[in-house]
């Protein structure tokens, strides 16, 4: 993954950690070719036409494949610890989420969310799946701040372990939508009330066993990608 403009002959300079993976990670030489994704122009078959220590200069020849269209859906979840969280982020990429959003309840344990970090794992799973973006993550924020300003036309449907919710497979909307995964204590009675009255968001279930916080997230989007097919 590159942030530069992708075009025939244009060449792509890249930095030290990236030349280091190029080089010792892939085991790459001068000469050799890689493809090359920027998340705008489509992938690219790309030439190693230079490899020192401190960078490396790529020359994209042809595109391999066109932008693939994103599917349209947030993955909202609260933050775990490390782990976890890591977990979750690279599966998430896997997934197609399109967005992804750290979002704090009032029972999240987590203190702090490294973002650097979590966005390393999101451009690595990115590269890894041959996805040609990778997913936004968006600035962390309280649940009931995300609430107050959710977009118009879109769903939310949140992971409900009470079995107050339809099953997730029944509700998938065919538009713009997102999934909510509560912390390792679950949702308090106040947010599932704030939930409940907001118009734009629907309660949705696994199954009756209790999963862990980022197994929910994992079985949702898997199931999700099933009925939806992208
Ligand atoms: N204590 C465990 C942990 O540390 O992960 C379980 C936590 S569970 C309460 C965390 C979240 O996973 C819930 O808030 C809910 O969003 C989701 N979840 C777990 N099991 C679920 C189920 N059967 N159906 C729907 N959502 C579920």
């Amino acid at each position: 993954f590159v942030p530069h403009a992708l075009a025939e002959g244009a060449a792509v300079a890249l930095d030290r950690d990236q030349t280091h993976y190029l080089a010792s990670v892939m085991r790459a030489a001068a000469g050799e070719a890689v493809l090359l994704f920027n998340g705008r122009d489509g992938e690219w078959l790309a030439r190693i036409a230079g490899l020192a220590k401190a960078g490396a200069a790529l020359v994209p020849e042809r595109q391999t494949r066109p932008q693939a269209p994103v599917p349209d859906l947030w993955l909202l979840a609260a933050p775990l610890k490390k782990e976890r969280t890591d977990l979750v982020a690279e599966k998430a990429a896997e997934l197609g989420v399109s967005r992804l959003w750290p979002v704090f309840t009032r029972r999240t344990n987590a203190g702090r969310v490294n973002l650097e970090r979590m966005r390393a794992h999101l451009v690595e799973a990115s590269e890894q799946c041959e996805r040609l973006c990778v997913p936004e993550l968006a600035d962390p924020a309280p649940l009931d701040k995300v609430l107050g300003q959710w977009p118009e036309g879109r769903v939310l449907l949140y992971l409900d372990e009470s079995g107050g919710g339809v099953p997730l497979a029944q509700a998938i909307p065919p538009g713009p939508a997102a999934l909510l995964v509560g912390p390792e204590g679950g949702f308090d009675d106040e947010e599932r009330r704030l939930l409940a009255s907001k118009p734009f968001a629907r309660p949705v279930g696994l199954g009756p066993r209790i999963l862990r916080a980022e197994t929910a997230a994992i079985a949702a989007l898997a199931v999700w990608q099933s009925v939806a097919g992208d």
